[in-house]
């Protein structure tokens, strides 16, 4: 019989659910989250790893919130958005944009879900630009009895609530700031040495930079500047490319945003994919490694010692800044950092000793995985590193007193008292 059970977006995990429920109200989605015994809810499947699965052993529903009407509320005198639980980046920047409004930043792309990347800490780049979480300003949450909690930004434990690993409750919406709609350009470098690099003064030359290295040398071989207009770009470490680029090597340019300079809207630069082209290289595995800004040159320097054991199983590294945010499971949580992010060939048993060997590699600089990929850290090492991780618990066993939608990945990693 062949296995029908879900898979992710990366096909590296097939889910513990026979199927996915889409409820296609509220009420129903209530109903059947209060007379579950276990649930967990899929966002858009980005993530490589088990994050988002329910237990095998506990007869869980997963649940996936794309049936619900979309939900995209804008209260321009207020300057926010409402989103439903299932919208993805692509429909609300776009929504946006269409009202002369924006979000500060993105991630690489806009096909992920906004509650699912929340929940994961997930980011984009810049100096200045914090995690996408910061963005949110109110929570609304289906509890284990289906019914609702909101908590609010200055409400006690809301910087616990919006990254939540998917373990307080369903996020049956999010409310975000947004401002003034803006354009960026967005210009690549090609050939950044590591030697002389002066970290801070690259990162901190536009809105967002990512560098981009296949440890095939001690080189970036490609530098993406993302500027606000009218602001002009000056960028004088390396050569402008010639031809538009793709990071991944192999992939065809045409998936990625405008280049060259040529002026646009801000979610059709920020995110290095098109929404209507595959993002990445769509074959792959991916990890990533949160550490305190200042240890940039060292964890260079330590994975460059290393990269002819990467470079081998590594379609391509990226290397962006987060500023330090405030809610409380953030890999970015309380430190301006450096993320090092690695998208690997799709080969488990090849990578996952590579993955342990960067970890090692990073031990010494107090690198906290991305919840969403591929790690191998012990969970104690991991929980270790986040300041605020007992109130995350007392705030899950507050709003989830039964452990209805914790699971094994997150109660490893966060245990219950
Ligand atoms: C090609 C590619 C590029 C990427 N680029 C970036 C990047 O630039 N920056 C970055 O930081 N990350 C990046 N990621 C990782 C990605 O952003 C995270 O894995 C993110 O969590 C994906 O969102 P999702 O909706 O697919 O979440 P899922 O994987 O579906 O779920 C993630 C978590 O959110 C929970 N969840 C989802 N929706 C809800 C809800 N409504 N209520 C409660 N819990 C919910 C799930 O239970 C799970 O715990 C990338 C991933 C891919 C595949």
């Amino acid at each position: 019989m062949p296995d029908t059970r879900p898979m992710n977006w990366a096909r590296n995990i097939t889910f513990s659910a026979a199927a996915v429920h889409r409820p296609a109200t509220p009420d129903a989605l209530r109903d059947l989250v209060a007379r579950s015994a276990h649930v967990r809810v899929l966002g858009s499947g980005h993530s490589f790893n088990r994050i988002a699965d329910v237990d095998e052993n506990r007869a869980g529903a997963l649940i996936s919130l794309g049936g619900l009407p979309a939900g995209i509320d804008i209260d321009r005198a207020a300057r926010t958005v409402r989103v439903g639980g299932g919208v993805r980046y692509a429909e609300l920047a776009a929504q946006l944009h269409a009202h002369g409004l924006a979000l500060p930043n993105m991630a690489s792309l806009p096909h992920i879900s906004v509650a699912g990347s929340v929940a994961t800490g997930t980011h984009g780049s810049g100096n200045g630009n914090k995690s996408l979480a910061e963005a949110v300003r109110a929570v609304e949450i289906v509890t284990g009895n289906g019914e609702t909690v909101t908590l609010a930004r200055g409400d006690d434990g809301f910087e616990g609530a919006v990254v939540s690993l998917g373990a307080l409750g369903v996020v049956l919406s999010l409310t975000l700031d947004v401002e003034p709609d803006y354009e960026v350009s967005q210009h690549v470098f090609r050939e950044l040495p590591f030697q002389g690099l002066d970290f801070e003064a690259v990162t901190s030359s536009a809105y967002s930079v990512s560098l981009f290295t296949k440890w095939r040398g001690p080189h970036f071989d490609q530098v993406w500047v993302k500027q606000r207009r009218p602001l002009p770009v000056d960028f004088p470490w390396a050569e402008p490319a010639a031809e538009k680029q793709h990071p991944v090597p192999g992939m065809p340019a045409v998936n990625c945003t405008e280049q060259f300079g040529v002026p646009g809207p801000w979610h059709e630069r920020l995110p290095h994919f098109r929404a209507e082209f595959t993002p990445s290289s769509g074959d792959e595995l991916q990890s990533e490694y949160l550490l305190p800004r200042e240890h940039a040159l060292a964890a260079l320097a330590a994975l460059d010692g290393v990269r002819d054991r990467i470079a081998p199983v590594l379609q391509v590294c990226e290397v962006r800044t987060v500023a330090a945010d405030a809610q409380w499971l953030s890999p970015a949580y309380g430190r301006d950092t450096v993320a090092f992010h690695f998208t690997w060939v799709a080969d488990t048993a090849r990578v996952l000793p590579v993955v342990s060997l960067v970890e090692d590699r990073l031990r010494d600089v107090d690198a906290r995985p991305h919840w969403g990929k591929v790690f191998t850290a012990e969970p104690a090492r991991v929980a270790a590193r986040y300041p605020r991780a007992a109130d995350f618990r007392a705030l899950a066993e507050r709003l989830d007193p039964d452990g209805k939608f914790t699971n094994t990945f997150v109660s490893h990693l966060v245990p219950r008292s």
